[in-house]
């Protein structure tokens, strides 16, 4: 059995700021990312992760999801003057540039590779990037959103160009549309990128016609971009689970992935000032719990968005993180399943019993059960 869980994180970047007044991007703090390693010190989950130095990214990585005009414009930024920046910054949308931006974009993209790169060769099991800035509103050509690289697309084309990853899913469970990711991947059937988000009819932010349900991807990749628009607010927990149950995992199972990212945003939960949904933390271990039962327990998760409050960032990112380092609950599950094998097939299959303790269905029998919950 793989072991161990990675944590990926540098203060560095933190090390970025709004330098005028804009009351948009005034809610992007570097204390976002702050809040979020600290709860995993203080919960003690810190020191049972295996630590993983960042890196920065290679222009050749980061051109496996952006333009190299893009990338040539964002290099000049660290050499720009407080006027400069300011016009470079309104050529985008809702995102703000810094001096140092672009080298802790660098080290955004380069700590979500490390990521990809311990988990794929099977020295961790799964992990969590602590990354800023945000990568899933970031396209091509355009920072976006507070995204400047996207650090989950280019990931997934780097599992696949270096790992050989046939199929890759990603699951954004931030409460906005990663836009940047669909662009990406709309017409490769490689990529399975599903999305729920606060929509209300178009009118929440980035208040795009293709955020909305009938944007399936085209040409090839029809069928493999999955969007669930939220048209109130106010979503709870059975809500995002009815969903994993009858769209997500369905679909999973199905498309049957080498490895999952989760564009793990949260400010999906309750008591985010911008999401307004009613999910509670704890949900958030539900929902990793889930995917880890795909792709042999390869997960990534990949920071978009902490809570801004210390306490819901404690409460939403240590429930995550528990649940990859896959306690409490690893003996009890372990020793129900093994004294249960010899009277459930399901209970047999070599997949999780041996190199992974939690239960495991093949794609049939997950479905029919799904079924049969319906
Ligand atoms: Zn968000």
């Amino acid at each position: 059995m793989k072991m161990g869980t990675a944590l990926i994180y540098d203060e560095e970047m933190t090390k970025y700021k709004l330098l005028w007044v804009d009351p948009v991007c005034k809610i992007e703090v570097p204390e976002r990312l702050i809040v979020s390693y600290e709860a995993l010190v203080k919960s003690g989950l810190a020191d049972r992760c295996v630590s993983i130095p960042v890196r920065e990214a290679t222009d050749a990585e980061i051109l496996l999801a952006h333009s190299e005009e893009y990338l040539e414009a964002v290099k000049k930024t660290p050499f720009m003057h407080l006027e400069e920046l300011m016009t470079f910054t309104q050529k985008y949308g809702d995102v703000y540039f810094h001096p140092n931006i672009y080298h802790c974009a660098k080290l955004a993209v380069g700590a979500t590779l490390q990521l990809v790169d311990n988990v794929m060769t099977g020295k961790v099991r799964n992990g969590m990037a602590l990354v800023r800035p945000p990568g899933h509103h970031s396209q091509s050509s355009a920072a976006n959103g507070f995204c400047v690289f996207n650090n989950v697309a280019i990931a997934a084309q780097y599992a696949k160009k270096h790992h050989k990853a046939k199929r890759v899913l990603i699951v954004d469970w931030d409460v906005h549309h990663g836009q940047g990711v669909q662009y990406c991947f709309e017409d490769d059937p490689s990529v399975l990128y599903f999305s729920w988000h606060r929509y209300e009819h178009q009118s929440f932010w980035p208040n795009l016609k293709e955020s909305d349900f009938d944007s399936v991807g085209s040409g090839k990749g029809a069928g493999f971009n999955v969007n669930v628009p939220w048209n109130k607010v106010g979503m709870g927990n059975s809500d995002y689970l009815a969903v994993f149950f009858h769209v997500l995992l369905p679909v999973a199972y199905e498309f049957s992935p080498d490895l999952v990212f989760i564009c793990a945003g949260f400010d999906s939960a309750i008591g985010d000032p911008e999401g307004h949904m009613s999910a509670t933390p704890d949900i958030f271990a539900h929902l990793t719990h889930l995917l880890m039962n795909l792709a042999d327990g390869k997960v990534c998760a990949v920071l978009e968005v902490s809570a801004r409050s210390s306490s819901l960032a404690h409460a939403n990112v240590s429930s995550s993180s528990r649940t990859l380092l896959l306690f409490p609950a690893l003996e009890s599950i372990h020793s129900a399943r093994s004294i249960h094998k010899k009277y459930w097939s399901c209970l047999q299959h070599a997949g999780m019993s041996s190199q992974h303790p939690l239960f495991h269905f093949t794609p049939t029998s997950f479905r029919d059960r799904l079924y049969m919950s319906i």
